[in-house]
């Protein structure tokens, strides 16, 4: 091999990595509920309105039910569904909402950043804009300030997160990905709730009313109250972050 290869070879490389500290991997959060004193039996179900529509049929198995759940909402999702919005400020006592962000813009800043080729944000003002819009939506809305964040797609980059804390808004991972953003059937919604253990953060989707989510959900969510498993909400529980991979 010649010098001027060997050279053109280590300048590619040098390239290439520097390339990738420009452009930092979003990192996916994941979660568990902080253990306390008594039995390990507690789940949270949390539901991401990103934009689209309502998923009444999901909703209203679990007011049926009486279940808890943490919900997630754009102010687009809440701009859009008057309806759904109406119904969840009905049972406020069963509901806790939180922030999803104003315009559903992934937690990763820098021009040309993307999730799953979502566009995210070219600086941090346009971050604290998004947290703050969608916070202030969600109290205009139901007269509660969210305390929680779950940026669009889950993904964050270090320093959108760390920005994020320092504004006092908690970030929500997940443990159990149950619906893998409503696109999955029936049967494998119902199966992936199968895996669920005590202490887990369980992701589906509540804007994708079309989808196999309520469903699945329905069936998988009456097999955990079977198993004796506790939904508790994030504004009750505190959460630990977790190295495991989701479920
Ligand atoms: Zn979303």
């Amino acid at each position: 091999m010649t010098n001027l290869r060997v050279l053109s070879i280590v300048l590619a490389m040098v390239s290439t990595s520097l390339n990738s500290l420009a452009q930092p991997r979003p990192i996916e959060i994941h979660d568990r509920i902080a253990r306390n004193e008594g039995p390990n039996n507690r789940i949270a179900l949390t539901l991401d309105a990103c934009s689209g529509q309502f998923d009444e049929h999901l909703i209203s198995f679990l007011v049926r039910n009486r279940i808890p759940a943490t919900l997630f909402v754009t102010r687009k999702w809440l701009d859009r569904n008057p309806h759904g919005l109406a119904i969840l400020k009905a049972n406020l006592d069963l509901f806790d909402i939180e922030d999803h962000g104003e315009n559903h813009i992934p937690a990763v800043v820098g021009a040309g950043r993307k999730v799953y080729g979502i566009p995210g944000e070219p600086d941090m003002l346009h971050l604290r804009k998004e947290v703050l819009e969608g916070a202030r939506a969600i109290e205009i809305a139901t007269g509660v300030p969210p305390h929680w964040y779950r940026g669009a797609t889950g993904e964050y980059d270090q320093n959108a997160a760390d920005e994020i804390r320092r504004m006092h808004y908690k970030i929500a991972g997940f443990s159990v990905n149950a619906d893998a953003g409503a696109t999955l059937s029936r049967a494998a919604v119902q199966d992936r709730l199968r895996r669920v253990k005590g202490g887990d953060v369980i992701l589906a989707h509540m804007n994708r009313p079309a989808s196999g989510t309520a469903q699945g959900m329905s069936a998988g969510l009456i097999e955990l109250l079977r198993r004796g498993l506790v939904f508790v909400r994030l504004d009750q529980v505190d959460l630990i972050e977790t190295e495991s991979p989701p479920r």
